[in-house]
């Protein structure tokens, strides 16, 4: 077998993988980093690409300010002790430095966002400013390597053109502007005669896409290699040490020898049937989750085969999905539910959650659920909003559905004979019916408290009172689709300590081996405090491994 020495080995090429590379590099460090895929990115490229950095640099700009004590009280509420003080401590204090680096020294570049956090209700939140949203790049600064980095989610792309989070919420919420972005991005998609005649693919690369090409540019202008096609097999042990792992490249393999560490960030294991069977929750299903389908916790049987200690694997990144038979993975519904009009009943036509919470709370209690449930809406909602698959009627009336929506939305002029469609309780939904009529009129959701939170009306409809997210469901046709409790990955894994060296089952790190993003056992532990709470630590735990690994003091 050939054999190859680097000082550090970083399996994937999300976001994670890549911040330690670019880290580990500017520490003096040699670096390879492979990615099973023939393409870059990961589920990182396909995301919305926010990063969750409490105490962020960039917050000043909006004459914000936050407090390492104010993010770790906000922390401990929401994980509790799930995770251990040192390692939320470790977070809030390396991820505005591991941002700071990145953004000094780097392409790696964004905006800090009015978006609040999930958990607004908890001591310690803020109402917006700690997820930062990458700033846009364009497609030609990557080169001809643009077309190997993944494409974005399809749920993130508009006809054609992406956006940014803040361009979003505007587009979603309807609020004032939202029609002229809109008419210029297309616009400018539509004239970008050079790239239409080679791709489909925007120019303008946003979200994740913009994350990971900012990444990557950086990568390459260190001349960092990355093998495409290239997968982690099993790692080797010495002594108690990791000193390098067996890769195979296009089918041969090739022993690398590691000085300094590798770096294990292969993602989750949300396409791994058994595993998930053995872990998750029932019922799941791999076909429920919104990522691509590489994930398959490779990296999570080599670290377990040389000691390492899973922890949280009963855990995922939760989110209402739903799945159109034609696309290749589930989409989330991220923001819709909070607006008015659009509610979530089960198998009795009843209500039992709040709508308007944040996605993982939401796909939480779907999971908690075990029978199908139900998004519904009226023509009213179906008019003015993008709902899952659906587009507002004016860009895509009913009349233009295809195959893949007509067989998961069910339409009916009346609510019995939508509860008849649907197989649910008729009785229940008009109840349901009735009682949200109410809380439309009064402002108040007596039930579930949606529209109570700052976090809920963010992604409400501004126009609407005296909520903006509660309205009647008053004129047919009405609407419903399945909803299952789809994820965006696995969040257990390697337990880790504060330098994100892996641990054996005696709490001891495992020398040379390093966990980060979802092959880690997240810092999170079951909640969600925020959007980016997963790829900012992985880009956080990234940096802080690499520069363990080199020796340089975070
Ligand atoms: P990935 O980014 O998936 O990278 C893992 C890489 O490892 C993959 O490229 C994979 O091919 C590779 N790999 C797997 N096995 C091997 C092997 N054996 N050898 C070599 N390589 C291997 N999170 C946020 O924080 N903010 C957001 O805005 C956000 N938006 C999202 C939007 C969508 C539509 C989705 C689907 C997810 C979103 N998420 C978001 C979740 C987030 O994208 C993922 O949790 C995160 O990217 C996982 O990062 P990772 O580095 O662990 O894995």
């Amino acid at each position: 077998m050939d054999s190859i020495e680097y000082d550090v080995l970083v399996v994937g090429s999300g976001a994670g993988a890549l911040t330690a590379a670019i880290t580990a590099h500017d520490n003096g460090g040699a670096v390879l980093v492979i990615e099973k895929s023939d393409m870059y990115g990961g589920t990182s490229a396909t995301s919305g690409g926010g990063i969750w950095i409490p105490c962020n640099h960039l917050m000043a700009e909006h004459g914000e300010t936050d407090s390492p004590e104010a993010a770790l009280e906000y922390l401990k509420a929401c994980v509790g002790d799930k995770v251990s003080d040192s390692r939320l401590k470790s977070y809030v204090q390396n991820a505005p430095k591991m941002l700071k680096d990145m953004e000094d020294n780097s392409d790696v570049k964004f905006v800090s966002t009015p978006y609040a956090d999930y958990l607004t209700e908890k001591p310690g939140s803020k109402d917006g400013w700690r997820t930062l949203d990458p700033l846009p790049i364009s497609a030609t600064r990557l080169g001809k390597e643009f077309l190997n980095m993944r494409p974005p989610h399809p749920q993130t792309i508009f006809g054609g053109f992406t956006i940014t989070v803040n361009e979003a919420k505007k587009i979603i919420t309807r609020s004032k502007g939202w029609k002229w972005i809109m008419a210029k991005l297309m616009i400018s998609y539509r004239l970008d005669i050079p790239m239409r005649l080679k791709s489909k693919r925007h120019r303008r690369l946003c979200l994740g896409n913009a994350l990971v090409g900012r990444c990557l540019t950086s990568v390459f202008k260190r001349d960092i290699p990355i093998w495409r096609s290239t997968s982690l097999k099993s790692l080797v042990e010495k002594n108690g040490k990791v000193t390098g792992a067996i890769v195979n490249k296009n089918g041969e393999d090739i022993l690398i020898t590691t000085k300094r560490g590798v770096i294990l960030a292969a993602g989750g294991f949300e396409h791994n049937s058994d595993m998930r069977n053995a872990n998750l929750p029932g019922p799941t299903d791999t076909n429920w989750s919104a990522t691509p389908g590489q994930n398959t916790g490779d990296a999570h049987i080599a670290a377990q085969a040389v000691g390492a200690n899973l922890t949280l694997m009963d855990a995922a990144w939760w989110g209402p999905s739903v799945r159109l038979p034609r696309d290749d993975r589930s989409r989330i519904l991220f923001a819709e539910r909070a607006l008015p009009g659009i509610y979530i009943v089960n198998e009795n036509g009843k209500r039992y959650l709040n709508e308007a919470a944040s996605y993982d709370e939401v796909g939480r209690q779907l999971q908690a659920h075990p029978k199908t449930s139900w998004v519904i809406f009226d023509r009213r909602a179906r008019e003015k909003y993008g709902i899952g698959p659906l587009y507002p009627t004016a860009v895509h009336p009913d009349s233009k559905w295809n195959n893949s929506i007509k067989a998961i939305v069910k339409k009916s002029d009346t609510i019995e004979g939508l509860a008849s469609l649907m197989g649910v309780d008729e009785t229940g939904l008009k109840d349901t019916v009735k009682k949200v009529a109410k809380y439309s009129e009064t402002g108040v959701d007596e039930d579930f408290g949606s529209g109570s939170t700052s976090y809920d009306k963010y992604y409400g409809d501004p126009s609407v009172t005296p909520n903006p997210c509660l309205a009647p469901l008053l004129k047919a046709p009405f609407y419903a689709f399945p909803v299952y409790p789809g994820d965006i990955g696995t969040k257990g894994g390697v337990d880790v300590d504060i330098n994100a060296q892996a641990l054996n089952k005696n709490g001891r790190p495992i020398l040379g081996l390093y966990a980060t993003g979802n092959t880690a056992s997240s810092v999170m532990g079951y909640t969600y405090p925020g959007a980016g709470s997963t790829i900012g630590p992985a880009m956080t735990f990234g940096y802080v491994a690499a520069k363990h690994a080199m020796g340089a003091n975070s």
